[in-house]
């Protein structure tokens, strides 16, 4: 019998485990299909002269089993401390017979995630806490308004209709324009008042400041150990050369199990006869191509693929798909010589630079949203990390805005203006610049995302169509949940089950640990 196929559009962290699980688990050729010349999707490492840069910042972290193994079936653990932690003395969490990162590169280090929020040039806990250091940062007659307001919220609800009203009767008028109101609107590029009010209770659960206050008197008066920064420090499993290098070494492994993984290959159409794709229409090096296949998975966003196919949707659901929003990003890499900011923590770090992964720049006189300290995150994401400091400069932003058409050299001129304005850096300390542009990093849940379900019924109705991933479903999925999608597709195709059900369902209740730390 003729061996089965499978086409896999996109090579980020879905598309390529789909295609692992296709050869581990079938006897089906995956041919993954991939629009850019690298792998790993919105989770891959750029180098820039030996410096690398992960777009966003991507922590491997997973409640997920079957996820966990296959990360350390890619690469093993650390066993010995990391540069950094080595040559400070400092604390390292170590796995038996695991590998050591000053010898080898194939290794996930275990790395601590400390993240404050910058506002008014000041560190506080993120997320917002009522601590000694928020009072003294804000000040007595700032805390007494902030108290004033959330009293006078307590005891007049207001009708929730949308993210402001939410977030006012959990926090107060006062505390909410302080540190939400701005940045949820530089994140979401809309206002809270044009969001509704099921996005807090989806993303914000479990936060209020009645809890904050609790937790105030506990940490003060010795109930609980609030010892300061420690209780915001969590761990992450992170690969010695940022999240790309995992996704590289999971392409190889495709190939070198018989898969094929073709870069710089830009899926422009699927052929649809009678509710089943036929074959997809590629452009690449060599000329536009068609591939056959009796399996498409499919990772590229809804609202393209909803465009590539030839038959399948009708006029509505189309006009969904075309609908759907999403927001932009745009980083630029800084590697500057040192930082302005002190490090006051007890945290010893390299050049003693603060030891945050990144910050939360909550300043309102800059566009600037989230800052990446890369040395925190992996020093040999750094060229010399003993005596540079590598940044990553997160803007939000939708394609075709002010900030996205703005050339490269203006971009960094302004984002350096920016980080020198609010006292981070010097310009003249500047040694490395770029701009990195990410669209549709964020699947948004506006617009027409509330009949999605319409969409989606019409797609799961084509029967070798499958659609796993971020984009590819349009979920806030992070990496583990996007792996999930794509092991639940090859999960249906082997046992010949025609429902989509557990696919569409992997992330549908939980909350979204990724997109919290970001609103
Ligand atoms: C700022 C930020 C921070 C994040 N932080 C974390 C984190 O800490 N932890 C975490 O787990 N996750 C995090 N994520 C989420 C993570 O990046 C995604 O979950 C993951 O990359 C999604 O994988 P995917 O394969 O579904 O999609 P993608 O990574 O988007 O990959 C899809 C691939 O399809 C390709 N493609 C698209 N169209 C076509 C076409 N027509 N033809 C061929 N190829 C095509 C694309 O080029 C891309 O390579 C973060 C995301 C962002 C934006």
């Amino acid at each position: 019998m003729q061996r089965k196929h499978a086409v896999i559009i996109g090579a980020g962290p879905a598309g390529l485990t789909a295609a692992y699980y296709f050869l581990k688990h079938t006897d089906i050729k995956p041919i993954v299909l991939e629009k850019e010349k690298f792998v790993g999707g919105i989770s891959r490492t750029m180098n820039f002269r030996g410096n690398r840069m992960d777009i966003g910042g991507h922590r491997f972290f997973s409640k997920n089993e079957e996820v966990l193994k296959l990360w350390n079936e890619l690469l093993p653990a650390q066993g010995a401390p990391a540069f950094d932690d080595k040559l400070l003395g400092r604390e390292s969490v170590l796995t038996e017979g695991g590998a050591n990162p000053e010898e080898v590169d194939e290794v996930f280090l275990n790395r601590r995630r400390v993240s404050r929020i910058f506002y008014h040039r000041k560190f506080f806990s993120y997320p917002i806490s009522l601590s000694l250091e928020t009072i003294r940062n804000l000040g007595l007659v700032e805390m007494f308004s902030i108290g004033i307001s959330f009293l006078k919220a307590k005891f007049s609800q207001r009708e929730e209709n949308t993210l402001e009203d939410f977030m006012v009767n959990r926090f107060g008028q006062k505390l909410y324009e302080t540190f939400f109101r701005d940045y949820t609107t530089k994140v979401w590029g809309r206002s809270p008042k044009e969001i509704g009010a099921d996005w807090g209770s989806q993303r914000i659960k479990g936060l209020s400041l009645g809890k904050t206050i609790l937790d105030f008197f506990k940490k003060t008066f010795g109930f609980k150990d609030g010892a300061g920064e420690t209780s915001l420090i969590e761990r992450f499993f992170y690969p010695k050369h940022g999240p790309g290098q995992l996704w590289e070494k999971l392409a190889d492994d495709i190939k070198k199990l018989g898969g094929e993984v073709l870069t710089s290959t830009n899926v422009k159409s699927l052929h649809v006869v009678d509710k089943v794709v036929k074959f997809v229409r590629v452009e690449s090096p060599a000329g536009m191509l068609t591939f056959p296949a009796d399996y498409f998975l499919s990772s590229m966003p809804l609202a393209e693929l909803a465009d590539a196919l030839d038959d399948g949707l009708n006029l509505r659901q189309l006009t969904i798909a075309r609908g759907l929003p999403y927001r932009d990003f745009i980083t630029v890499g800084l590697l500057v010589d040192k930082l302005l900011l002190e490090n006051h923590t007890q945290i010893k770090t390299l050049g003693n630079i603060v030891p945050d992964c990144w910050i939360y720049i909550q300043e309102p006189a800059v566009k600037l949203g989230r800052l990446q300290i890369f040395n925190n995150w992996s020093p040999y994401m750094v060229a010399s990390p003993k005596n540079s400091v590598w940044l990553g400069l997160e803007y939000f932003c939708n394609e075709g805005d002010d900030l996205w058409n703005m050339n490269e050299e203006d971009f960094i001129a302004f984002a350096a203006a920016e980080l020198a304005s609010i006292g981070i850096i010097k310009a003249e300390d500047i040694k490395l610049a770029v701009r990195v542009k990410v669209p549709k990093a964020y699947p948004a849940y506006f617009d027409t995302y509330e009949n999605i379900g319409e969409l989606r019924d019409a797609l799961d109705e084509i029967k070798n169509l499958y659609c796993i991933g971020r984009n590819g479903q349009h979920r806030y999925n992070n990496m583990d949940h996007s792996m999930l999608t794509a092991m639940e597709a090859v999960r249906a195709i082997q046992s010949g089950d025609s429902s989509r059900e557990k696919i569409w369902n992997v992330n549908a209740e939980q909350s979204y640990h990724e997109g919290k730390d970001n609103a």
